[in-house]
């Protein structure tokens, strides 16, 4: 299922070749989001020109709506979003705890002041068996648990379905961590089993693993998810509160990883700042999601070869209301390459035009999408650290290579 084509030397940066039932995707990769069934303000063919070969779906939200009976009746996911190629689908266990623990993408993501409980769903209990919980969409009782995030994702017919799990935010004790971490090991082995007994051959599972920022929770967790039967490893939970300590999570649990699973694809969830790709790709990582380039280009900010400003431009600002320049000079995206200006994007986003909010959406989609084309290249080529301190210093993708 994955096939390792190239590793650098100094680093566990591998490029490789996932193998899925609908298409190969070449590696390291960025997956967009298409949390619901689409790529925001993008079409199938928009993403696919940008370079992507996956997106991923949401089990939690598209559980709730359009629901597994109807997903089934139409055909899975990729005949119901006219998307041909891979998708990895979410378990719902993210977004199911995040109404109990609140904020818990914000948090993972180091964003401070965040406000608990982005949704009107609230956690009615947590049990062995699964989450009772209350939908956002109607305030009925809804349930979902390892069998039935498996029911749903055989139902969205996914590529890559990932286990049931908890994920903990930064905030709770040690000891809840490790329950939940345990939990977690319990609900990957019958996710597999439900896999096993009913699933789609076709469909890879990854396990999670889990254990917060505790280096020892994290081993054992490595250690049980790669003596399990799953296809890929991802990793899930809290990485920390800042950066420093989010990197370092990462480089501990893959280096535990190459150990014990070397040959196996990991997927780090939901981290996606253009330093943390680099960083992760060094660290071996072969995919990731984030909402990150989606979310910040629907509001109005670029991403640009700046690491002084986080790699971001905000269009919004009235600075540019007369910059007659494009976003990035030489980028080969529908806004810059379609010669619009700063000034048309900061006057549109302004005017809340749609329009400006796909095209800066293209641009941040097509940035990171050339950036792992440089990494997968830079590996190919035995050249990925002076590449990564290159991409890290501010070059534009597509000059460091
Ligand atoms: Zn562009």
């Amino acid at each position: 299922m994955f096939t390792i084509h190239a590793r650098d030397p100094r680093s566990r940066a591998r490029r490789g070749i996932l193998h899925l039932a609908r298409g190969d995707v070449a590696t390291p990769a960025f997956v967009p989001l298409a949390t619901r069934g689409a790529v925001k303000t993008l079409e199938p063919r928009d993403v696919e020109a940008l370079g992507y070969e996956m997106v991923l779906g949401n089990t939690f939200h598209l559980f709730l709506a359009p629901g597994p009976e109807l997903m089934t009746a139409l055909g899975g996911l990729n005949r119901f979003m006219r998307w041909e190629r891979p998708i990895i689908t979410d378990s719902g266990g993210f977004q199911v705890f995040s109404m109990g623990h609140g904020g818990v993408a914000d948090e993972i993501k180091a964003r401070r002041g965040a406000t608990p409980g982005d949704s009107a769903g609230a956690i009615l209990a947590i049990e062995e068996r699964g989450v009772r919980f209350r939908s956002y969409l109607d305030g009925a009782q809804r349930f979902l648990g390892p069998e039935s995030s498996m029911a749903m994702q055989a139902a969205l017919d996914s590529d890559i379905a990932l286990v049931f799990d908890e994920c903990t935010p930064f905030h709770v004790t040690r000891d809840y961590t490790a329950r939940a971490m345990e939990r977690t090991h319990r609900w990957l082995q019958r996710c597999l089993d439900w896999h096993e007994d009913r699933g789609s051959g076709g469909q890879a599972v990854y396990g999670i693993v889990q254990g917060g920022i505790e280096p020892d929770l994290r081993t054992i967790s490595v250690q049980t998810v790669a003596a399990s039967a799953c296809d890929g490893i991802a990793i899930g939970g809290s990485l920390g509160q800042d950066k420093a300590q989010m990197h370092g999570v990462v480089d501990f649990t893959t280096a535990e990883l190459a150990r014990v699973a070397p040959d196996r694809p990991r997927h780090l969830l939901g981290i996606g700042e253009i330093d943390d790709l680099i960083v992760g790709v060094q660290a071996g990582i072969d995919t990731f999601d984030c909402a990150m380039p989606t979310r910040l280009g629907r509001h109005g900010t670029a991403i640009v070869p700046d690491p002084e400003r986080r790699w971001r431009l905000d269009l919004v600002k009235s600075r540019w209301r007369a910059a007659d320049e494009p976003i990035l000079e030489g980028c080969p995206c529908p806004a810059c390459d379609g010669g619009f200006s700063r000034a048309y994007l900061h006057y549109a986003l302004r005017a809340h035009e749609m329009t400006a909010a796909r095209l800066v959406t293209q641009h941040n989609l097509s940035y990171i999408a050339r950036l792992m084309a440089d990494l997968r290249a830079a590996i190919a080529a035995g050249r990925m650290s002076e590449v990564a301190a290159a991409l890290l210093a501010g070059a534009p993708p597509g000059t460091a290579v």
